[in-house]
Formats: C-alpha cells, sequence, structure tokens
C-alpha cells in the first residue's frame, strides 16, 4: 500500500490524539473509521470534531459544504473487526506497552496483509509493539505531535523489522495529509523529545546556579523562542514532565547524566503551573501574566544547597549556550547513532515541533553558522565542571574540525 493512494484509515483511541489524527486524515479527503473501547470517549470525540470544523468553517477557513463533508468522513465503531477494510491503522490508545501490544496482534489479524500498522506512542519501543503483529515489517511509528490536527511535525519511527516500502508509505501519507514528515530511529524519546530532556536540564541547572526563571525564559525567547522553557512548563503543567520522567525512571530509560531535581520539588511543593496559578511563576485569577514569586527563590536557594551549587550571575550569553548546545550535543550523538539521517532532519524536527526560532534554521544549522570549533570549545569549557553531560561525541569533534555536520548518511 503507498502511502498516496490510501483510501480509507482506521484510527484506534478517540482521546485528544486520536480525534486530532482522524482529523488530519478526513481533511485530506481520507475516509476515517474512529474505534474507541469506551462509547463516551467516542462521543466527545465526535464533538470536537464537529465543533473544530464548524469553527473552520465560521472563520471562513472552509466552506460550510466542506466542514460537513469532512466530518462524515469520520465513522464511529466500537470494534477493531470494523477495520477489515482499511488501508492503513494508526493506534492512539493508551501510552501502555501490553494494550498497544494486544492492539497490533489484533490489527495485524483484523486488517488486510498490506495494510499499514501505525504507533503514535510517544515513549514505547516501537519494535515492542510491532513484533505483537504477524507481520511486523508493516509496522511503524507515526509520531504526531498535540494538537495532532494542526502541528505539521510527524516522526516517523523505523523498527527493526520496518520495511522500506512500509517507511515510504508512512511518508507519502505523512505529506498527503499536509504534515512534514521526517524519519528517525527507533530509541528513547525519538529525535525531538530526546533532545528536549538536555536542552530543559539546562534551563534547569541555569536557575539553580543562580539564574531566575524569568531570566532564563528572557534569554531564550529574545535569542528567538516564541516562549521559554519555565513558561511552558507552568503552561503545560509541572506535573506533566515530572509525570513523564518517573514512568522514564520506571521503564529504566533515564538520560546518562543527572537531571535536576526542581520538577520534583515543584511537584511536592503543589506548584503545578498555571493550572492552579503556582509554578515557576505566580499567576492571578483569569491571567497568564507571569509574576515572579519569591517563594520559589526560597525553593530553588534550597535545592541549591542540596546540589551544592554556589549562586553566582550568569550572563544571558551562558544561558543560550548551555540550552542550545545541549540540543547540539545530543543532536550530533543521534547523528553517531545512525537515529537521524542528516543534521538538517534535526533542524526540520526542531523547527516544526518544537518552537525552535526559524531565522536561526534550527540547532544544528546555528551551531554551524556560529561555528563549530568555536561551539565545541565552550562545549570543553562547561565539561570542566560538569562531565557526564557535556560528553563530547566523536561526530561533532569530526564535524569541528571539518567546518560542517556530515552530508545524510
Ligand atoms: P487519551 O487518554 O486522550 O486517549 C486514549 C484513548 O484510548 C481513550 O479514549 C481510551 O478510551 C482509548 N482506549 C484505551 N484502551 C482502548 C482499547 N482497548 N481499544 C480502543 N480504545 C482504547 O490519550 P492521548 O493523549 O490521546 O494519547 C494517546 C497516545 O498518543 C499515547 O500513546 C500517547 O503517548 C500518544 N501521544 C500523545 C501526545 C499528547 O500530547 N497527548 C503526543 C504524541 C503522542
Amino acid at each position: 500500500m503507498s502511502g498516496t493512494n490510501v483510501e480509507t484509515a482506521g484510527v484506534v483511541g478517540a482521546g485528544t490524539m486520536g480525534a486530532g489524527i482522524a482529523m488530519s486524515l478526513a481533511s485530506a479527503g481520507i475516509g476515517v473509521t474512529l474505534v474507541d473501547a469506551a462509547p463516551e470517549a467516542l462521543e466527545r470525540a465526535r464533538a470536537s470534531i464537529e465543533s473544530t470544523y464548524r469553527s473552520a468553517a465560521e472563520r471562513g477557513r472552509i466552506s460550510p459544504e466542506e466542514a460537513a463533508a469532512r466530518t462524515a468522513r469520520i465513522a464511529r465503531s466500537q470494534t477493531l473487526d470494523d477495520l477489515a477494510h482499511v488501508d492503513v491503522a494508526i493506534e492512539a490508545v493508551f501510552e501502555d506497552l501490553a494494550l498497544k501490544r494486544e492492539i497490533f496482534g489484533k490489527l495485524g489479524a483484523i486488517c488486510g496483509p498490506a495494510a499499514l500498522l501505525a504507533t503514535n506512542t510517544s515513549t514505547l519501543d516501537v519494535d515492542a509493539i510491532a513484533s505483537a503483529a504477524p507481520n511486523p515489517e508493516r509496522g511503524i511509528g507515526m509520531h504526531f505531535f498535540s494538537p495532532a490536527h494542526i502541528m505539521k511535525l510527524l516522526e516517523v519511527v523505523r523498527g527493526r523489522a520496518t520495511s522500506p516500502a512500509t517507511i515510504e508509505a508512512a511518508v507519502a501519507l505523512g505529506e498527503r495529509i499536509g504534515k512534514i514528515p521526517v524519519v528517525v530511529g527507533n530509541c528513547d524519546g525519538f529525535v525531538g523529545n530526546r533532545m528536549l530532556l538536555g536542552y530543559k536540564r539546562e534551563a534547569e541547572f541555569a536557575v539553580l546556579a543562580g539564574a531566575t526563571p524569568a531570566q532564563v525564559d528572557g534569554a531564550l525567547e529574545a535569542f528567538g523562542f516564541a516562549m521559554g522553557p519555565f513558561a511552558v512548563s507552568d503552561l503545560a503543567g509541572i506535573d506533566i514532565g515530572w509525570r513523564a520522567k518517573q514512568e522514564r525512571i520506571k521503564r529504566g530509560a533515564s538520560p546518562p547524566f543527572a537531571v535536576s531535581d526542581l520538577p520534583d520539588v515543584m511537584v511536592a511543593a503543589n506548584r503545578l503551573g498555571q493550572k492552579n496559578g503556582r509554578g515557576y511563576y505566580r499567576y492571578e485569577p483569569g491571567d497568564r501574566a507571569r509574576h515572579p514569586d519569591p517563594d520559589v527563590d526560597a525553593i530553588v536557594a534550597a535545592e541549591r544547597g542540596r546540589a551544592g551549587l554556589e549562586q553566582r550571575a550568569m550572563a544571558d550569553e551562558e544561558i543560550v549556550q548551555r540550552a542550545v548546545y545541549a540540543l547540539v550535543l545530543e543532536g550530533a550523538r543521534i547523528l553517531d547513532e545512525g537515529m537521524a539521517a542528516s543534521a538538517r532532519d534535526i533542524d526540520t524536527i526542531w523547527l516544526n515541533g518544537y518552537g525552535f526560532p526559524k531565522a536561526r534554521g534550527g540547532p544544528m544549522h546555528y551551531a554551524q553558522e556560529t561555528g563549530l570549533s568555536s561551539v565545541l570549545e565552550t562545549m570543553r569549557a562547561f565539561r570542566a565542571a560538569d562531565p557526564a553531560f557535556w560528553r563530547i561525541p566523536e561526530g561533532l569533534e569530526r564535524a569541528a574540525t571539518r567546518g560542517t555536520w556530515p552530508e545524510t548518511i
């Protein structure tokens, strides 16, 4: 099945992601059957799909007829048996390996032998999911980003058994539904979320060393990010990132460097972000303006003591270097491991899924423009005090000597 001639699709799981993925498909003319075990989830999805298309029509973005046609293209069902005819099935059920394996096993038996079987997992091992199907060469990760009907980025995650034809079909399908697909390897966090860990770690380090959340956010916003990392955490909920960290620890996939415990102490202090008016900033009811909070300074000071750090002033330039070079560091490792095909692919991911400033061309491009040898020199200076984190990958040393990232690998 080539992705360009997909006529019908199944989406399993009608939650936030499933409903958004169904809309992405339906908007491109593909008939969708949306399956969920819970009737109330199907009803919620129906209401949200209808209202999204209705409001697009009200804003003049599509005609009322088009809105009706798109809505009508999404059928709902409570049984996987209704997916026997689909050309592609995308699962977006709860993030639970046993559940996803069960769904994949069933889909493999129910769908035709040529159907593409995709998982939207964001943290689980694509091989462990795909191997539950009798035809794992048809299995692949299609990692959509939230909200799935709006976000352009699509990480296409190739598993060990995924066939080249399956990768091609998933990329073609992604393009047809207006996404920007990037093929990545099956590693923890894939490419985007894996790189995000180091970026957040260095932002937290800057605060522990002496900067305030407002200074860090301000420095990265001046660099061009729409929102700094602490403002993003407050918006998303500090507990969301904290829960993801607990899950990572549980599956033994914590990164090979110490991540700060700042989010843990914030959650323990019931500072969850905008949702309860108290996060890295304080918020007034009904207002998203960020107010510095001395209580946060006290939490940070205690954490600084525990981490054995001396408070010092940190220049905005160092804050940006730490956060952005942490991206470059992990990006170089990802290239060394062959988890992305090129520095340009990594940039595409960061520009389209993570709000990296467009004018900077992506973290890898930015590093090359800055001068890879000067970036490396700064990393070596950071490494002196923090050798475990700033371990320099070999490919970066070679790239610095050459002055450019390698061509597509
Ligand atoms: P969600 O909880 O909103 O929806 C999951 C849905 O799956 C629920 O409606 C549930 O009823 C349904 N479900 C559970 N068991 C089922 C079964 N046996 N058969 C059919 N349906 C079943 O979750 P979500 O946020 O939409 O996330 C879904 C997936 O997408 C997860 O794997 C998640 O990691 C991934 N993901 C989420 C995001 C995000 O930002 N939320 C981003 C990328 C990927």
